[in-house]
């Protein structure tokens, strides 16, 4: 049964690039953190539908919301009119929206994904503005349509200014802490101020609290109000990508609010529909340029999802656990430096929250001590300017075989694929995450080896 739907998917759907592809699993039941295969293998999920299930699988308040509204008898599908689903949901939502947005927020539904919301985001910028140029940093990721994908990774396009993102592991400017942000700062400051950069005033800046994709980089929040300040003197419109980091993943239900900044739009999906699709803008009111119109789409009105969602935000919200990943985070991370910081395979183990990443190096190459000049700045990251040896993707692939054999699922991601990622689901228990935490030091033992 189960070797016969891996040799058929196989056979039946395109290689194109999806989560976790690659593993071996053929999931047929799920609850919490634990996912079933159907050769009866129980795994800890620490994939969590690409961070979207902050509740885990099948949490029973999601469970409930969608019976409740399966059984009102209300419409399924509701293009864009007002429900009282809609409407549960919108409130809920605009309670838990950063001081600042709140009392002027607007949102607007767009199609069922992340990347649907990236690009109504964009539109709405160009539209209140009347200017085109977006800018956008190095190892972003915002999703895989036309605009979104511009906006990611290493394309270059007049359209759309990549510019430096600040990190510690492998910093650009080869320092790390907050002197390496204070240097991607003024190299963004100086690429708006010079009219020779070639980017023209923007219609806006986009960028990621903390880079999933990118490899689990979280900008220090200096930075973040720098990018605030900068952006705001010059009314560029700044959005914020939380479709990955909202919902309580890094500590704070939103993780602009680490830094206190304000931003003009926020982007939110995955965690929002509770894990049915849906995805939306919310934005100032002052940027409420839209007709009715310019910017529609089918699947705008999945009750469901709302319902899965409001049941969501108002957990997490009730329960604390954005303080708990917070916490619990905290304690995963420092066990994960002392237990795996020290193996030469190892560049460097970082991450906010609940969303963690070890990004795995080749330790057969020797350091290259010119990247990081100076010794880290920050005195709660003492590994941050270890020696970044290159990128090891096979190691890390290999890592991530290691984990499934221990019954626990990781994803990879980074520019180079060798960043092994943990996004388990806010309701991890204490012994899960102990569990998490032993079969990851063993498989990284493994392949140290
Ligand atoms: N923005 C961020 C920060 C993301 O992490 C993702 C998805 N990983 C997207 C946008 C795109 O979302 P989707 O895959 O739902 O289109």
């Amino acid at each position: 049964w189960h070797e016969g739907i891996l040799r058929r998917q196989s056979a039946r759907e395109s290689a194109a690039r999806t989560y976790a592809r690659a593993l071996p699993i053929v999931p047929v039941r799920a609850r919490g953190m634990t996912i079933e295969g159907a050769d009866g293998r129980r795994y800890l999920d620490c994939l969590s539908g690409a961070g979207t299930l902050a509740l885990g699988h099948n949490h029973p308040v999601v469970l409930e919301a969608i019976r409740k509204v399966l059984d009102s008898g209300a419409p399924l599908h509701a293009l864009d009119l007002a429900t009282p689903v809609k409407d549960a949901f919108t409130t809920e939502l605009f309670r838990t929206l950063p001081p600042g947005l709140a009392d002027h927020a607007r949102v607007q539904f767009c199609g069922p994904a992340g990347t649907d919301a990236v690009e109504a985001a964009f539109k709405l910028v160009r539209t209140a503005t009347g200017r085109n140029g977006m800018l956008s940093f190095t190892g972003a990721y915002h999703g895989m349509t036309a605009d979104a994908l511009e906006a990611s990774g290493n394309a270059f396009d007049v359209r759309v200014a990549r510019l430096p993102y600040p990190q510690n592991c492998r910093c650009p400017f080869g320092v790390s802490g907050e002197r390496g942000a204070e240097l991607a700062a003024r190299w963004t400051e100086s690429v708006l101020d010079d009219p020779k950069s070639g980017v023209p005033h923007p219609a806006g800046m986009i960028l990621e609290p903390v880079q999933g994709e990118g490899g689990v980089i979280s900008a220090p929040d200096t930075w973040m109000r720098w990018m605030r300040k900068l952006t705001a003197d010059r009314s560029i419109p700044l959005i914020v990508d939380e479709v990955q980091t909202g919902v309580g993943r890094t500590g704070a239900f939103w993780a602009v609010e680490h830094s206190g900044v304000t931003p003009d739009v926020m982007v939110l999906s995955k965690a929002i529909g509770g894990s049915l699709p849906l995805a939306v803008v919310v934005y100032h009111e002052d940027l409420d340029v839209w007709e009715p119109g310019p910017h529609a789409g089918t699947f705008r009105g999945n009750q469901l999802a709302m319902a899965a969602g409001t049941a969501t935000l108002a957990h997490v919200r009730e329960n604390g656990l954005s303080e708990r990943a917070h916490h619990l985070g905290t304690r995963m991370l420092a066990e994960l430096r002392a237990s795996v910081g020290q193996f030469a395979c190892v560049g460097d183990v970082r991450g906010r929250g609940l969303m963690i990443g070890v990004e795995v190096v080749d330790p057969t190459e020797g350091p290259t001590p010119k990247q990081h000049p100076e010794p880290s700045q920050d005195p709660a990251r003492p590994d941050a300017a270890r020696d970044p040896r290159p990128p090891a993707p096979e190691l890390a692939a290999a890592v991530q075989r290691e984990c499934l054999k221990r019954g626990l699922i990781v994803e990879l991601g980074g520019r180079h694929n060798s960043v092994v990622r943990l996004l388990p689901p806010l309701t991890i228990s204490d012994e899960q995450a102990t569990a998490v935490l032993d079969r990851l030091t063993d498989a990284v033992h493994t392949v140290a080896r």
